[in-house]
């Protein structure tokens, strides 16, 4: 079958999404005008700020991939004070970002878990009720989800890193640390709380095939996900996965492959959200403007204080490590009006997913 006949299916098998994959050239134009023409009737041009704060570097956990494992003694290590987030989040709230994502190390003490409860409800306190809350603080209890959720924060991102149990155990310690069923679990519990739900992957590890990144695509699809964030993966030379360096795909061909996946979850799934990653910015100056033209609609300007942002490394070459959140505001507007789109100020920006299933439900 053409990749024009294919894409007339409202369903995709696993070979068929492989096939998706792989096009190139003129394939691949097609592929991406028709998932960009799926983004303009579903979600429209319209993208939507989460400021993102990068909290805290210090790590419980060592997945073999990133830059800010526990095992990386070379990282200087740090955690905002709660005057600063707060600070932070009263500047997304001041310049109408609408929404912050909170993103951290995994850290699961008392000490932590209050720490975020309680710039929950300063954040909500701060802004008159009105800014978003996306969390990303990795896998925790059912019990600190919920409080967190009670507390105001209504959406969480937890990547899968990969569906495939056995791909997950070659980028993670073999430990009770480190479970692909918690994980999973994680997912399940979050969802069943009432969160809005994101997951996503790193396209181009070590070890990986186009097979797994269909299948993920296939997980995402059956887990029903609400949102989605999906980046390269980059290496980092103080990481164990760096020695499979040399087998992995060249920097190009690992974007390429990025976008093509967002722009095959997007048609797979219409109405979902799908972030637009820095990892993509690193690779591309142009990334995450490529990638809202075929598919995403949200944007994670950075708003942490730039003197941490050199020490929340998680791979190398990050880009604007140098800048602060007023460096980042003022090429958003241009950055997202350069590629047709315009931004969603002041607005939650909500999974249309998610809604669409609640008022399913209460029906
Ligand atoms: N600690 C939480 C967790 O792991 O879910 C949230 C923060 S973690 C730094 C956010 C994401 O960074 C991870 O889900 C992972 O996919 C991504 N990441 C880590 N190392 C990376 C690398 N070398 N290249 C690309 N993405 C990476
Ligand atoms: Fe920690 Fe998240 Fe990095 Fe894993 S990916 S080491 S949990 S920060």
């Amino acid at each position: 079958m053409s990749i024009a006949e294919l894409l007339n299916k409202s369903e995709f098998s696993k070979d068929e999404i492989i096939q998706l994959l792989k096009a190139e050239g003129e394939d691949e134009i097609i592929l991406f005008k028709h998932s960009a023409k799926i983004k303009e009737e579903s979600v429209g041009n319209t993208v939507y700020l989460r400021g993102l704060i990068e909290l805290s570097n210090v790590c419980a956990k060592d997945c073999l991939y990133c830059g800010i494992r526990k095992s990386n003694t070379e990282n200087k290590r740090y955690s905002l004070e709660e005057s600063e987030v707060l600070t932070a989040i009263q500047f997304a709230y001041e310049n109408k970002y609408g929404s912050v994502a909170i993103q951290s190390g995994e850290i699961c003490s008392t000490t932590f878990i209050e720490k975020i409860n309680t710039i929950i409800l300063a954040s909500k306190q701060i802004s008159n009720n009105e800014i978003g809350i996306t969390l990303s603080c990795g896998e925790q209890t059912p019990e600190t989800y919920q409080k967190w959720f009670e507390s105001g924060a209504h959406r969480y991102l937890l990547r899968i890193e990969s569906s495939n149990e056995e791909l997950y155990y070659k980028i993670h310690p073999q430990d009770e640390n480190h479970d692909f069923q918690i994980r999973l679990n994680a997912l399940k519990t979050l969802k069943k709380i009432g969160y809005q739900v994101g997951t996503g992957v790193m396209v181009g590890l070590p070890f990986q095939t186009i097979e797994h990144l269909a299948d993920d695509l296939l997980f995402m699809k059956n887990f029903d996900i609400d949102m989605c964030g999906m980046g390269p993966y980059i290496e980092h030379r103080k990481t164990p996965l760096y020695k499979f360096k040399e087998g992995l795909l060249p920097l190009n061909e690992r974007f390429k492959l990025t976008l093509r996946m967002i722009a095959i979850l997007r048609i797979m799934m219409k109405d979902i959200n799908i972030v637009a990653t820095t990892a993509l910015q690193t690779i591309d100056k142009m990334g995450r403007e490529k990638a809202i033209q075929i598919g995403a609609n949200i944007l994670m300007p950075n708003i942490t204080p730039g003197k941490y942002r050199d020490s929340y490394a998680l791979y190398e070459n990050k880009p604007c490590t140098d800048e602060n959140a007023d460096d980042c505001k003022n090429c958003i507007d241009v950055r997202v009006h350069l590629v047709n789109h315009k931004v969603g100020y002041a607005a939650w920006g909500d999974s249309k997913h998610f809604s669409s299933k609640k008022t399913k439900t209460t029906k």
